[in-house]
């Protein structure tokens, strides 16, 4: 197994280092190499993905990723600037699911911006379809307008669009996700308005046939949207396009109050991932050795139970991360009063300690 780690910018080198420490920890085979992606790599190689870096993340079983971006990029042209490394390794390894759980955990429940009786316990996980929809749909663009409420007004337009052979991997992906956990898949849509989504919850209903042990239901995505704040915790996997998918797990994230603690992961067909904290390179805190890694730890363990295979070792690194919360190790984003503060380095230590 061979595992490319690219910690990017800003924070992404210093909480990488904490994860890459605590896999080396498990004892398990596999190689990790090293290589650069966004600012820094434009600043080496003139290109925020390097013909080389992407040749490792290809060949590799997984990539561990930190995070890209700086201020000091953002008069670079739009090709240039360190995020379009993310979809570049998106595209060209064909991830199309993006997985990213919500799980509020016991002791941080106060961080939530809702009561915590009803965040408490929370592990909800959202995939998001990721390479089709209305943001990838051709024919986009502007024009004038040839017909409806005001022909001749100068007007744009994007194309919702989805193929089954789209719908069905993405349907799989979340039916087998499920058997992992506690066998339910919610789908989310607008079959009563959309065609797309019309024909989305059919093929989810029917890929569904191949998986009679997980349960399916199907919800308007404006009513998903309210469910998540009224009552997150009827959810266990929720399936969606990559549009709805956008929205709704950024609000499942925050259900949660910490996007120092967030995980994801995009995967492909052959179970290849890159897996990523939910946050970016915050240049805020970069260098202070402040900021929150188990963001980066807990992908870690996600990448080692979606693309390595190994689920034992992926509950190790969570219960592990249990462990230093119940023990009220905090780093300042997720510090309240009576906790012990910690900075990015001690929490690492604190979880390899942990791990047992
Ligand atoms: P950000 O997620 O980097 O930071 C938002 C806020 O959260 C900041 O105050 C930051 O200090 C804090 N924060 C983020 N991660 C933290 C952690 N692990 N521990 C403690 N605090 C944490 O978002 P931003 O400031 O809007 O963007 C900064 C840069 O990151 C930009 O260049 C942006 O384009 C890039 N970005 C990259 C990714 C990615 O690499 N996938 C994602 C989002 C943003």
């Amino acid at each position: 197994m061979k595992i490319a780690v690219l910690p990017g910018d800003g924070i992404g080198t210093e909480i990488v280092e904490q994860a890459v420490r605590v896999l080396k920890a498990l004892d398990l085979k596999f190689e990790m190499e090293e290589a650069l992606v966004g600012g820094v790599a434009y600043d080496a190689h003139g290109h925020p993905l390097p013909e080389s870096t992407l040749k490792l993340a290809k060949e590799a079983d997984a990539v561990l990723f930190g995070a890209v971006g700086d201020w000091k990029y953002d008069k670079l042209e739009r090709q240039f600037r360190p995020e379009q490394a993310i979809l570049g390794l998106r595209k060209n390894l064909g991830l199309f699911a993006n997985f990213r759980p919500a799980i509020c955990y016991e002791q941080l429940t106060h961080a939530s911006s809702l009561k915590p009786e009803l965040v408490a316990g929370l592990d909800i996980l959202i995939i998001r379809e990721l390479t089709g929809d209305i943001y990838f749909g051709q024919p986009r663009g502007k024009r004038t307008s040839p017909d409806g409420n005001f022909p001749g007004a100068e007007e744009a337009f994007d194309t919702m669009r989805y193929t089954r052979p789209e719908i069905e991997r993405i349907a799989r992906v979340a039916f087998e996700a499920a058997r992992k956990r506690s066998k339910r898949v919610t789908s989310v849509d607008k079959a009563n308005v959309l065609e797309t989504f019309q024909f989305w919850k059919d093929v989810v209903t029917e890929v569904h046939k191949d998986y009679p042990d997980v349960e399916l239901d199907h919800m308007y995505v404006d009513n998903a949207a309210m469910q998540l704040v009224k009552a997150p915790k009827k959810f266990d996997v929720v399936v969606t396009g990559n549009m709805f998918g956008d929205i709704l797990s950024d609000e499942a994230a925050m259900l949660t109050g910490s996007i120092g603690m967030l995980p994801s992961a995009s995967l492909n067909a052959s179970k290849q991932g890159l897996y990523e904290p939910s946050h970016g390179s915050a240049p805020d805190i970069a260098g202070k050795g402040v900021a929150n890694p188990l963001a980066t730890i807990l992908s870690a363990a996600m990448m080692l139970r979606y693309s390595l295979e190994q689920e034992e070792a992926a509950q190790r690194i969570e219960n592990a991360v249990k462990k230093v919360l119940a023990q009220g190790l905090r780093t300042p984003d997720i510090y309240s009063e009576g906790t012990t503060k910690v900075g990015t380095r001690e929490m690492g230590d604190a979880v390899l300690k942990a791990l047992g």
